[in-house]
């Protein structure tokens, strides 16, 4: 028996393999698998080691605490980390030869002074918004950041390697913006080639833009989501249809299985009420766990799919923080101890990680990356050397 009675289940040869068709996919780009919040919650290290083996050449994290645990596991590919606040430790960053994104003048200063200290030159990515209103530096913001850059690069404090940005609407492949950020993108490496920066990458697509709009694919694509099996526009293809398996398989075991009577209540309010006389199980995940609130049954309409044997039932009832109950219906064989399938793979006809973004109108994303740290991360299949 497993000490804890839930799992997620994460198939390392999957994030290989998925890595390779997306490879395959980008031509001469190089793919940097973006392996942030936890893998996407399958797992920092050991995700990002099965990405290496599937031949990703780079890693992309956002937080500095991210790429300092890579290094602290001995990864020694090249990684980019790009979100922090004034006062990080990028002396730390730049000591373990991990590359930045500088987007304004202050982190600029900082990451020339970390340098300075470190006694390393930084190797720096400059992020430029070129239409999605998020990160990066505003276009008409560029050249007064480039000066301080190549000032720094002069005196041999920081190289420039790099220029970045990101897509608004990558989603939508044929959507004007798309064309429009490109532009500007183009603009923009013009200009800091031309202040004298040898750039070693230009990169810009996501999985969205690395599955469909060869054009974004520049030097280098940035892959997140499809690098663990899951469609960034399920509106478009599953991951079948690009060669993807999704590589998380969220499974818990049953914690009581027992018979109850017609028009007993379900759960907090009673949202759900048996039809009939039923046999219900007790699933040990609940909102604490990730799975959402808002994937709650009602009399109408069961929640969150959940596979059971060969049956795919629903929560019944409200999801409460450490646990979701199953109508299993009368008779049912299960017992205690039996494992339930909230999402996997899939190819078994079991719910995915996709199923339950669609009950609760969100996207594949937030559902595996929500997977609270208390559920234990289970890795299998093989990382070839
Ligand atoms: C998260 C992220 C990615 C990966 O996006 P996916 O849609 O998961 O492929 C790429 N680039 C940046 C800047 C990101 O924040």
């Amino acid at each position: 028996m497993s000490p804890y009675p839930a799992r997620a289940v994460i198939d390392l040869g999957a994030i290989s393999d998925n890595v390779r068709a997306l490879d395959d996919r980008s031509g001469a780009a190089q793919v940097m698998a973006v392996v942030k919040a936890d893998a996407y919650g399958h797992g920092l290290v050991p995700s990002a080691l099965a990405a290496l083996a599937g031949g990703a050449t780079w890693l992309g994290v956002a937080q500095i605490t991210e790429a300092l645990a890579l290094r602290a596991a001995g990864v020694t590919a090249p990684v980019l980390t790009w979100l922090y606040a004034p006062g990080a430790p990028l002396a730390e960053v730049v000591t373990v030869g991990v590359d930045v994104s500088v987007a304004a003048g202050w982190a600029a200063h900082e990451v020339v002074a970390a340098a300075r200290a470190a006694g390393v030159p930084a190797r720096v990515h400059v992020k430029v918004d070129t239409g999605l209103g998020r990160g990066g530096v505003m276009p008409a913001d560029l050249e007064e950041l480039l000066e301080v850059l190549m000032a720094a690069q002069a005196e041999g404090l920081c190289v420039v390697v790099g220029v970045w940005s990101h897509l608004a609407w990558a989603d939508a492949p044929a959507h004007p913006t798309v064309l429009q950020q490109a532009a500007v993108f183009d603009e923009a490496c013009r200009t800091v080639e031309r202040a004298g920066a040898r750039l070693e990458v230009r990169h810009l697509a996501n999985s969205a833009a690395t599955l469909t709009d060869p054009a974004m694919h520049y030097d280098l694509v940035r892959p997140g989501i499809s690098v663990f099996g899951l469609s960034p526009v399920p509106e478009l293809g599953g991951p079948a249809d690009f060669g993807l398996r999704p590589a998380m398989r969220l499974e818990a075991d049953l914690a009581l299985v027992k018979d109850v009577p017609a028009g007993h209540g379900i759960s907090y309010g009673h949202d759900y009420v048996t039809p009939a006389a039923t046999r219900v199980g007790l699933v040990p995940l609940g909102y604490a766990d990730g799975i959402p609130r808002h994937a709650s049954g009602t009399r109408e309409r069961w929640g969150g799919p959940v596979q059971v044997g060969g049956r795919r039932l629903g929560v019944a009832g409200r999801v409460c923080m450490d646990q979701v109950v199953l109508d299993l219906g009368a008779d049912a064989p299960e017992r205690a101890g039996d494992t339930v399938v909230l999402f996997g793979d899939g190819t078994d006809g079991g719910p995915t990680a996709h199923d339950w973004a669609d009950v609760v109108g969100t996207i594949s994303y937030e559902i595996v990356t929500r997977v609270g740290a208390r559920v234990p991360r289970t890795h299998v299949g093989a990382v070839a050397p």
